[in-house]
């Protein structure tokens, strides 16, 4: 075994150690460097390169700059998208908070798009209404153009920068510092250099991103790996509701790039093969502008049906030409470029060929709406782990339940940011000092990385990372897409079960210390891998069609059973599925009961 004491290791003090520099991370950051406390955001890439810049459509808040608008319109929506498998104090928690922060994001400096009388800009989003659904279609998404993360991360950087946060860019976290008392650090790896650094801290804060690289075909950035989520099963706690993944219904054909819901919230719409606007059948009343779930699953359909474009009718059109160039460069400009890049196409005189793309990771590791991570504690009680916490796509809070709306998740990141960070605040008063920790403690850590580099140092055969992660992809997109069944399933999990068995014996050729791209690469299939095996065995336990798991063979919601959250962990190298109820209570006003969901 590799051991290493403490002279080859840097160690590093801070009040919080923060992993993750998107937008979830920065906002929490600021909260908390603002306060005066030193806080530390370790990322693996530069800061501005994490996925929230690639956030396209909006955030939504009821602000009412179009029509009028009331959180609780927002909350309702919410809880319906959700298929009602969100927790609704922590949806209304988020909805009743959302203008405050999107306004205070335009202080920080967000450049918003605006309208005549200088508000600012709103768009409608999939999902939306008014009045409980009764009102119409609601404009609930603020936006920067078409570039609303990009402007949003850029801007919660210099705030951090001018607020002191200390980063540690291009450092890959290994492994999580726990003991009785709860989370001390995290062990982390210097990409550049190839050294250890060990991180001491009162509160480790997870925050880093969705799993979008467990499929093939995903709008996500080849980062969006997961990690977090696997640093907290090997902690040996579970992830939630991993089965909930949402498919985004306008990913460009074959290749995954984002064509943003704001496409269809000003006014573009989607064709099939025989140049019907096929949404009208599905959802007669929010036509194209129904939930993503619903969306995916028609377009999946009408490909079933024999009415996809293209030789392989694999996909559906996206028109928009209709709208004016002069809309679509000043709205959607980023759309243009990416069309032109990626299909091929000018958007301002043809439609878009697209799919449904993996999108976004509704399920992730448990909190609550304070963002301290729970787990089940006996058969009725939830425990909390000792200083740690998550927040932003990486944790299930859950706000989006069995299915996101568009625009909630650049809100949630921002929200729960600022609470988590309020909240470890309180922890910070009680925890003045760092204990002495033990040199075994993050000796895990550091085998992570020998385990690999003396594979290939020794050049050991065996399986490479690239073979084994797009067999995994291939896996996973093939048994766990838009419809699901129980025979494709369980051959599924077979599947997964058997690659991970095989990656243990898996080797990386470049045993060079520095910049290795191979051993980071190896280190996020591990992660990936962690993550698609809880996926796969939380979706075939589910016998109920809900949100984004929709069963052919168990078509119908089933609330009786199902109204409920899946935690699904790794034990002894087995795969184990507990559940928790849903909390079905809001702060202060009435629960929303589950009723058919009809757009
Ligand atoms: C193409 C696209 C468009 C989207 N558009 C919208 C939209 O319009 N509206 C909306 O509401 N939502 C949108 N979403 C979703 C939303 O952008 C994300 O859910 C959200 O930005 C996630 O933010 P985050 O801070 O949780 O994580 P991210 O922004 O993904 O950041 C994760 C961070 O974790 C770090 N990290 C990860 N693993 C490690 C490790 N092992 N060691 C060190 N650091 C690590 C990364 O370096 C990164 O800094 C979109 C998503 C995509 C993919």
């Amino acid at each position: 075994m590799a051991y290493l004491s403490t002279d080859k290791v840097e160690h590093h003090f801070h009040d919080v150690v923060i992993i993750g520099s998107g937008g979830a991370g920065m906002r929490c950051a600021l909260q908390l460097a603002d306060a005066g406390h030193r806080v530390a955001i370790i990322t693996k890439v530069l800061p501005t390169r994490s996925h929230t810049v690639a956030a396209q459509g909006g955030i939504n808040a009821s602000l009412g700059n179009i029509d009028s608008d009331h959180w609780h319109w927002h909350m309702y929506d919410t809880v319906k998208g959700s298929d009602y498998l969100g927790d609704q104090d922590a949806i209304e928690y988020m909805c009743r908070a959302a203008p405050l922060l999107v306004r205070e994001l335009e202080h920080q400096g967000v450049p918003f798009s605006r309208l005549d009388n200088g508000r600012i800009y709103q768009r409608p989003f999939g999902g939306q209404s008014r009045e409980f659904g009764e009102g119409g279609q609601a404009a609930r998404t603020c936006a920067a153009a078409d570039r609303t993360g990009h402007a949003i991360l850029h801007s919660m950087y210099q705030q951090n920068l001018r607020a002191k946060t200390h980063f540690y860019q291009e450092f890959f976290a290994l492994d999580l510092i726990t003991d009785d008392e709860g989370c001390q650090g995290v062990m982390a790896w210097d990409i550049a250099k190839g050294e250890y650094h060990l991180f001491q801290a009162k509160a480790v804060i997870l925050a880093t991103g969705g799993a979008g690289r467990v499929f093939k075909v995903t709008t996500n950035a080849h980062i969006c790996t997961g990690d977090g989520g696997a640093l907290a099963l090997d902690a040996g706690l579970p992830m939630e509701d991993m089965e909930f993944f949402q498919f985004h219904p306008t990913g460009i054909a074959d290749v995954g790039p984002l064509i943003t819901e704001a496409v269809r919230g000003e006014g573009g719409y989607l064709l099939n093969s025989e140049g019907e606007r096929f949404m009208e059948r599905y959802a007669p009343t929010a036509r194209d502008l129904a939930s993503r779930d619903v969306v995916s699953r028609a377009i999946a359909q009408e490909l079933r049906d024999g009415r996809g474009c293209g030789l392989n009718k694999d996909h559906v059109l996206l028109k928009l030409d209709h709208l004016g160039k002069e809309l679509i460069m000043s709205k959607l400009p980023n759309i243009h470029e990416l069309a032109l890049r990626f299909a091929n196409v000018d958007c301002t005189r043809d439609p878009i060929p697209v799919q449904p793309t993996a999108h976004y990771t509704m399920g992730g590791i448990p909190t609550n709406r304070f963002g301290e991570v729970v787990y089940n504690k006996g058969r009725s009680k939830e425990g909390v782990f000792p200083g740690l916490y998550a927040i932003g796509e990486a944790a299930c809070v859950s706000v989006h339940g069995a299915n996101r709306l568009g625009g909630n998740s650049l809100l949630e990141i921002v929200v729960f940011g600022r609470a988590c960070g309020n909240q470890v605040m309180k922890r910070l008063r009680e925890h003045r000092y760092h204990p002495q920790l033990d040199t075994e403690s993050w000796q895990s850590g550091v085998e992570r990385v020998e385990r690999w580099l003396s594979a290939a140092t020794e050049n050991r055969q065996g399986p490479g990372i690239a073979d084994i992660r797009l067999r995994m992809q291939t896996i996973m997109q093939d048994h766990f897409s838009v419809y699901r069944t129980e025979d494709v399933m369980s051959e599924g999990v077979q599947h997964i079960e058997a690659l991970a068995a095989e990656m243990e014996h898996a080797v990386i050729s470049d045993a060079n210390r520095l910049f290795n791209t191979e051993l980071i690469e190896a280190m996020e299939l591990e992660n990936l891998m962690s993550l698609a095996r809880v996926t796969a065995a939380g979706a075939l336990a589910r016998k109920e069609s809900r949100g984004a798991h929709a069963r052919d063979d168990y078509p119908e919601r089933d609330d009786e059973h199902w109204m409920q959250h899946t935690l699904a962990s790794i034990q002894k190298n087995k795969v184990k599925l507990a559940y928790k109820p849903v909390r079905t209570k809001p702060m202060t006003v009435e629960s929303f009961p589950p009723r058919k969901r009809v757009y």
